[in-house]
């Protein structure tokens, strides 16, 4: 047998698609990956049908459109979110997903130490690997899913080269405030350190929560790069339209790498994503204000049925804790209820760095609310008759 490595066998199936393929098996409602189980506007599909059509079927640019990245700078512009230059400082990639494999395979080196707070997406573990950098995890502790400067400052090393945010964060749905933006910015100034931002929900964030990019706190422009996506703003998980502005050092970089994975994200689906970024205001509000009636329908559902949510701050997510209804591991808990009450859902383990001990400790599931409030509401009663209908609280265990 030729020899192969085996630098990648270590990497299962990542949990999104293990509990989508549950909720398929089972019938269940999928609560679990995060996607939205509606479309986005008829006009952007529209753009993108009408471009197939008009022969725009060949490489884009490898930095992406230029009309998408002019309006996509604007967008950060007019949000408060810094001024770059769509030439120089934006790119499209295939997602934030390869906008983030770009930037860990373009600016570490093997033995580098990237820190990121935990509960962490999964990508962020497997795009250091590749390029032989380490995650070391910051726990954000609950209930509040914060953290202190000490809590950065104990895990410095030699080796340490970079911090790594998300927020609006997946899974705990918080949205980092300004003092602790201030610490993160303070703490990578101190020790002079590059900053990725994944910011994909920026536009998911709930009053009285504000999204601020860390990218543009004073000193950090030079040393981060800030990456988002148009899949959840716009509701098209599947076109993997992303992208990253980031200073021109760190831009050519980034751009190096991507146009030896891709070369080029899909040029129709570009197009398509043109039309989406010429919606005005009004589109973003509306976005915000059906999120906040999903988000509260399935708060109450799941208090409820005997859970106890954290009201998330922004994203699409909300964790629970379900200590009251079980005493399971989060995996086996989270099998279980697809397997008896016909909800698929994300446990928080697989989201640590060690995973083992996140599952002795941690007793939470992630629920995904991009869906249609009539799946939600079916999906509160399957809760709720699965619990025992079980508010007040006497009728839980
Ligand atoms: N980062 C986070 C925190 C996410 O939740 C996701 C979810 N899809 C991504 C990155 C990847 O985004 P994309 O689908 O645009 O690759
Ligand atoms: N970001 C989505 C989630 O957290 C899923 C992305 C994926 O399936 N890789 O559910």
């Amino acid at each position: 047998m030729p020899r192969i490595s085996d630098r990648w066998s270590h990497f299962g199936t990542s949990i999104f698609s293990v509990m989508t393929l549950k909720a398929q098996a089972t019938n269940s409602i999928n609560l679990a990956q995060g996607f939205p189980d509606f479309d986005g506007p008829e006009t952007v599909k529209e753009a993108a049908i009408a471009a197939i059509r008009a022969g725009n079927n060949q490489y884009a640019p490898a930095p992406g459109l230029p009309r998408l990245r002019q309006l996509i700078a604007d967008r950060r512009t007019s949000t408060g979110n810094g001024s770059y230059d769509w030439n120089e400082e934006v790119t499209i990639f295939s997602g934030a997903t390869e906008a983030l494999f770009c930037a860990l395979q373009g600016l570490f080196d093997p033995g580098d130490e990237i820190l990121a707070f935990e509960p962490l997406y999964d990508s962020y573990i497997a795009g250091a690997h590749s390029c032989g950098a380490k995650i070391i995890g910051i726990p954000l502790a609950p209930p509040s899913f914060s953290f202190t400067a000490t809590d950065l400052e104990k895990n410095i090393s030699k080796n340490t080269r970079a911090i790594l945010v998300n927020s609006p964060h997946n899974p705990t749905g918080r949205v980092f405030n300004a003092s602790e933006l201030e610490v993160i910015r303070d703490f990578a100034v101190a020790h002079d350190l590059l900053v990725l931002t994944d910011e994909v929900y920026e536009e998911l964030v709930y009053a009285p929560n504000v999204f601020k990019s860390l990218a543009n706190l004073p000193g950090m422009r030079e040393r981060t790069v800030a990456i988002s996506s148009t899949a959840k703003t716009f509701s098209f998980t599947g076109w993997k339209v992303g992208f990253a502005f980031a200073p021109p050092h760190l831009t050519k970089l980034l751009r190096a790498v991507h146009q030896f994975t891709v070369f080029c994200s899909a040029t129709p689906l570009q197009h398509g994503m043109v039309v989406a970024l010429e919606v005005g205001q009004k589109y973003y509000d509306e976005l915000r204000l059906d999120y906040i009636r999903r988000r509260d329908l399935l708060l109450a559902s799941l208090a409820t049925a005997g859970f106890r949510p954290a009201v998330p701050e922004g994203s699409y997510f909300i964790i629970a804790d379900y200590s009251r209804l079980s005493d399971e591991d989060d995996r086996s808990f989270a099998f279980r209820l697809s397997e008896e009450a016909g909800v698929a859902t994300i446990p928080l383990s697989p989201f640590y760095v060690d995973e083992a001990v996140a599952r002795e400790s941690l007793r939470y599931l992630r629920f995904a609310f991009c869906k249609g409030l009539d799946t939600l509401r079916a999906a509160g009663a399957r809760l709720n008759s699965f619990s025992g209908g079980t508010h007040p609280i006497g009728k839980v265990r």
